[in-house]
């Protein structure tokens, strides 16, 4: 209702059907997209970016918990939900009325799910190299034995790549290295009568880089919202994906300085002419990177404008001299196109050191999203 009062986010849904069938256009045959929408779907909205995806086919997500994976139930999200990391053991209960899957984060974990004492469906994290979370791909024996629980349903087998996304020579071995220890693991339990789950390695970069490697699901984030090729991003943008998110705020004033006037908390920007000074709805605790105070621009009708003193948590204030006919109520793009200019997540990203993934996934459920 009050979503465009302040700061929202605005979800192209035609971008997002685009990514969504580049991406199930290169995988390999057999392959099914599970896309990732842990994080708020990367800071998109998980609600909102779920529902399209189940609009158009998407049975299978994964999240990185159970808050998560809740959310998308109650949001209405039918299908297989895979919960990628853990769930504290008096949680169980939740597992079953939720219909989820959760990972097997190691083998004693696994005991634990099924001493819970109810069919619970999982898939084992099998450790190759990241030493993230799952179990030691050398502890076959101990792996084999999880079929023997009667109260895991196991659907599935799965890896995590750590070097995909570079492509010097020592990465490139470290994910052939991951990839070969994951395939013994599937041969070894094969060789033992164990088979009938689904087995997969591959999230964005992966897919990016090694769309050869087959397997049955490819858990991908960043691709589905358009984040590749830069240098933020090291997944190569060879796929011509499109950006799904863009923020924008609203000018709450227009003032106009006197030089020598200050502007904001510790008077970090002096204005050495008369300007005009625009307060925007949009602060750190919005998400937007405090360390950009004084270092980087928004978009007001086509003009970038500089950010100008110390980032507060509710407003921002902008240079908006060179703005024609500037008013309140009048919209800045902070993240996406006004007039002929852009400004892109990743450049801001890059800015703030960081990769896109972190900037986006940072935006604060206080900003409204809103599907265009
Ligand atoms: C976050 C995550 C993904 C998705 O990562 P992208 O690189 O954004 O595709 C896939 N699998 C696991 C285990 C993850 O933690």
């Amino acid at each position: 209702m009050y979503e465009k009062d302040r700061a929202w986010v605005e979800l192209d849904r035609s971008n997002l059907v685009h990514n969504i069938n580049v991406i199930r256009s290169i995988l390999p045959e057999g392959c099914t997209l599970m896309p990732c929408v842990k994080a708020n779907a990367f800071g998109h909205g998980a609600e909102l970016i779920s529902r399209i995806l189940m609009e158009i086919g998407i049975r299978d997500y994964c999240v990185a918990c159970l808050t998560e994976a809740i959310e998308l139930r109650a949001a209405g999200i039918e299908g297989q939900i895979l919960i990628l990391g853990y769930t504290a053991p008096e949680d169980f209960p939740a597992l079953i009325k939720y219909d989820l899957t959760q990972t097997v984060v190691d083998c004693g974990y696994g005991r634990l799910l099924n001493d819970f004492g109810k069919p619970v469906h999982v898939h084992v994290a099998i450790d190759t190299g990241m030493h993230r979370i799952g179990e030691r791909c050398e502890h076959i024996d101990e792996i084999a034995s999880l079929w023997t629980l009667p109260n895991l349903l196991i659907d599935g087998v799965y890896t995590h790549l750590c070097t995909s996304d570079d492509t010097d020579e020592d990465s490139i071995k470290f994910v052939h290295q991951q990839k070969d220890a994951f395939d013994k693991v599937i041969c070894e339990l094969s060789s033992r009568g164990i088979s009938g789950f689904k087995a997969h390695i591959q999230a964005s970069s992966g897919l990016a880089n090694y769309p050869d490697f087959r397997y049955d699901y490819a858990r991908t984030g960043a691709l589905v919202y358009g984040n590749e090729g830069t240098p933020a991003d090291k997944v190569p943008g060879r796929l011509g994906l499109k950006k799904v998110l863009s923020l924008k705020a609203r000018i709450s004033t227009v003032r106009d300085l006197l030089p020598g006037d200050t502007v904001s908390y510790g008077r970090t920007f002096t204005a050495d002419h008369a300007m005009k000074c625009a307060s925007l709805g949009i602060g750190y605790a919005d998400g937007l990177p405090k360390l950009l105070s004084n270092c980087w621009h928004v978009l007001v009708n086509g003009v970038s404008c500089p950010m100008i003193g110390t980032m507060c948590m509710d407003s921002v204030m902008i240079d908006v001299s060179s703005v024609p006919e500037v008013k309140q109520g009048d919209i800045a793009v902070i993240i996406g196109k006004s007039g002929d200019q852009e400004i892109k997540a990743c450049d801001l990203a890059w800015k703030t050191g960081v990769n896109t993934n972190a900037v986006l996934s940072c935006l604060s459920p206080r900003v409204a999203r809103i599907v265009v």
